[in-house]
Order: structure tokens, then C-alpha cells, then sequence
């Protein structure tokens, strides 16, 4: 993951949204966009007028950051997505949406992305009854994801779970908590995708 630190609620002020960076304090009145909704530095509250290059930027910047990518590996899911058949914008999603990282985070066995980039790094997933420990795997349609044995007393595994209740599992993946896993049961459409940004202004920052 690029250089995202103790200040990543800033990322949200900065991109005029909720990232859900930091777990289930993101759902508490602690939540710093909460807070002060507007633009951190001394022009946060002006009233700015932006060129559609920066609003397209924008965009992208915050799909990235949402996941928690370099902009070296974004821009690879981007190419990726434009040599596909479909439209760009949500194959682009879908590639993300489908990362390891972020289906253990959506099913609810890490509180954040950046947590389950953690814990999957330290083997404690498995996907299809084999251990994965690369965080940017691509899931597929059926895919199993399960917490390892060994690792189900994990604090971090546990307060996921706990957590998890406060936020909506999207129909394309089925949870099963007391089994500790999960099933990809289809790729997600554009409107099971709940990021809110306009992916179509991030094809058009790429392809100036
Ligand atoms: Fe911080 Fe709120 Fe953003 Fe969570 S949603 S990272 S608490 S500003």
C-alpha cells in the first residue's frame, strides 16, 4: 500500500466522501469527515471552481485511495479493464471490488482494507481450501474464502465480525460467519458496487 498513514481521515476531507478508512470508528461521531466535512488547509471552506482535468482527477484519487492502491497498481487495473470486453468504468470497479483484500473486508473478517491486507499477508485466509496470502488475488465467480482454523480467535478476525453488523454485505457475496467464510457467488454489477464515485471520469482522466 502507497504512503497512507495516521492522517487518513485528511484522504476523506480531501475527497469530499467517507473512505472508510478506519474501521468502525468510520461509524462512530469521532468520524473526522463528520466532523468537518470540507477540504483540510487554510482554503478548505472556499469556494473553489475546478477544471474538469481536476475533477477527473479527483475521482480517480479517490477510487485509489478507497482501496488503498498506488498509483502504479491502479493504473494497472485500469489498463487491465480497458483490454476487457466490457465498459472500462466497471470493469475497472469490478477488478477492485474482486481483490482479496476487499472481499475479506466486505465479508466482514477484517475492520478496514488496510487490516485485511495485514491479516492476509500473515496466512490466516484460505480461498478454496488452499492459503493465499496475496492480497491482490483476484477472486472468482464460486470462489470459497475462509478464515484458516488456526486463526478464528484472531482479535482482529473476531472484532471484524462484530463490526461487520453495522455495515451491508452486498448480495454478490454470501457470508457465513459461524463458519467463518464466505462465497463469491457472482461478479458484482455496477450498482452492487457501492463506492460513490463516477468511474467514467476516471476512463476520461486515463485517457487524455
Ligand atoms: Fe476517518 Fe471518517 Fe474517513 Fe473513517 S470515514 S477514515 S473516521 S474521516
Amino acid at each position: 500500500m502507497s504512503c497512507v498513514n495516521s492522517s487518513v481521515c485528511k484522504l476523506c476531507r480531501r475527497e469530499n466522501t467517507k473512505l472508510f478508512l478506519k474501521g468502525d470508528r468510520c461509524f462512530t461521531d469521532k468520524c473526522a469527515f463528520e466532523r468537518r466535512p470540507y477540504p483540510p488547509g487554510q482554503h478548505g471552506q472556499s469556494r473553489l471552481k475546478f477544471s474538469e482535468y481536476a475533477l477527473q482527477l479527483r475521482e480517480k484519487q479517490k477510487a485509489k485511495r478507497y482501496y488503498g492502491l498506488s498509483e502504479k497498481q491502479f493504473r494497472k487495473y485500469f489498463h487491465s479493464a480497458d483490454a476487457s470486453k466490457g465498459i472500462t468504468g466497471t470493469e475497472l470497479l469490478r477488478f477492485l471490488e474482486l481483490r482479496l483484500d476487499n472481499v475479506v473486508y466486505t465479508l466482514g473478517y477484517a475492520n478496514s482494507r488496510r487490516e485485511a491486507r495485514q491479516l492476509i499477508g500473515h496466512n490466516h485466509f484460505l480461498v478454496n481450501g488452499k492459503r493465499v496470502n496475496i492480497a491482490s488475488y483476484i477472486v472468482k465467480k464460486g470462489d470459497v474464502v475462509e478464515v484458516a482454523q488456526a486463526s478464528r480467535e484472531v482479535t482482529k478476525v473476531q472484532a471484524g465480525i462484530q463490526a461487520v453488523a453495522r455495515r451491508t454485505i452486498p448480495s454478490w457475496l454470501d457470508a457465513d460467519h459461524a463458519a467463518f467464510k464466505g462465497t463469491v457467488k457472482d461478479v458484482p454489477a455496477r450498482d452492487e458496487i457501492s463506492i460513490p464515485v463516477e468511474e467514467s471520469m476516471i476512463v476520461e482522466y486515463y485517457s487524455r
